[in-house]
């Protein structure tokens, strides 16, 4: 049986993030399959893109379902979209999984996860004693989930999510490096290690309130405008957009760019790409690379995956998308 990566896209903007994510796990070569659980409120022309990038989209209805989790959830209404979550262990067509967010992006080949016990995961960086839910190996089960719904009725979570009725659940998970769910806001804190260990990156976790889909990105520089603050993510959100302009853009059509499922801020940022029209993203010019190197900033931010990347869309580009 095989073995999957899976995420959880509940409308348009995180189901966006969710098709950029598969995209750049097929750009590093990922031999595994690729899973979405998606609420019905994802709109049919998202659905038809996911169709064609995922191998099984999976709607999670768990409001209307019969299921366990519908009683649970009617007695916690708080933890909505975290039962939603919870569902991914009830995908027992698969022996193993790996969890991602939809907020993520692989930069080099994650496969060796697979080679974990459940649960497997990486700290969390606001308190390292707890694994951060973003990414965790899992073995589907039915009994398992069962097991977390009883848990999720009974006492809630201790941080409102998932991730605290996770880290209640599997006290004793064990750790893998930094480099499986680098939360990329995170790296700024401790920018030496960064600088040493940055390059290793395998995927990166865009986590907290600002999305990669819903920074302002300007086409004819072909990058992102950072915020103050964000400059250092610049390299991961050109990566996360090179790939959103090439590959799933063009399968939107404008018609549904008025669409009023699309999140408030998704709807700005497909608008002022789309007004901006004719862009060229690419690795750097010899000349930025010459520019970076004389400032004594060596190659630290995973130039290598980039190529890797627009390497993967030229060929998709080249093949009409299939
Ligand atoms: N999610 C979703 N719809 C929502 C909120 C979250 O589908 O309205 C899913 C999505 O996969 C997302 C994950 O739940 O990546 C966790 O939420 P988020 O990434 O926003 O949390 P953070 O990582 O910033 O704590
Ligand atoms: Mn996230």
């Amino acid at each position: 049986m095989p073995e999957a990566y899976v995420t959880l896209a509940t409308n348009d903007g995180y189901a966006v993030g969710a098709l950029v994510l598969a995209h750049s796990l097929k750009s590093v070569g990922t031999t595994r399959d690729l899973c979405i659980m998606i609420a019905p409120a994802v709109s049919q022309e998202i659905q038809s893109l996911l169709h064609s990038v995922f191998n099984s989209v999976v709607v999670v209805d768990v409001l209307n379902s019969n299921d366990s989790a519908h009683l649970s959830l009617l007695k916690r209404p708080e933890l909505g979209v975290t039962f939603t979550k919870l569902h991914c262990w009830t995908l027992t067509q698969y022996t193993k999984c790996v969890f991602l967010d939809a907020d993520m992006l692989a930069v080099q080949n994650p496969d060796d996860l697979f080679a974990h016990p459940e649960l497997t995961a990486v700290c969390d960086i606001g308190w390292p004693d707890c694994f951060n839910s973003g990414m965790f190996v899992y073995v589907p089960s039915i009994d398992t989930y069962g097991q977390l719904l009883h848990q999720a009725e009974v006492s809630g979570s201790f941080d409102g999510g998932d991730q605290g009725i996770l880290n209640t659940f599997f006290p004793k998970w064990h750790r893998v490096s930094f480099i499986y769910n680098m939360v990329a806001s995170a790296t700024y804190t401790y920018l030496p290690a960064y600088k040493q260990f940055g390059g290793n990156a395998k995927l990166v976790h865009f986590l907290g309130a600002l999305k990669p889909w819903q920074h302002r990105y300007d086409s004819n520089s072909g990058s992102v405008h950072l915020s103050p603050g964000y400059q250092h993510l610049a390299p991961y959100l050109n990566s996360w957009w090179a790939i959103y302009i090439r590959l799933v853009r063009p399968g939107i059509p404008d018609m549904n760019i008025e669409s009023a499922s699309y999140s408030k801020s998704l709807l700005g940022d497909i608008q002022v790409a789309h007004q901006l029209g004719g862009l060229s993203l690419g690795p750097e010019s010899a000349m930025e690379g010459k520019a970076r190197w004389e400032r004594g900033e060596p190659d630290y931010l995973g130039r290598d995956s980039f190529a890797n990347i627009q390497a993967y869309i030229d060929a998709k580009i080249k093949s009409n998308g299939k």
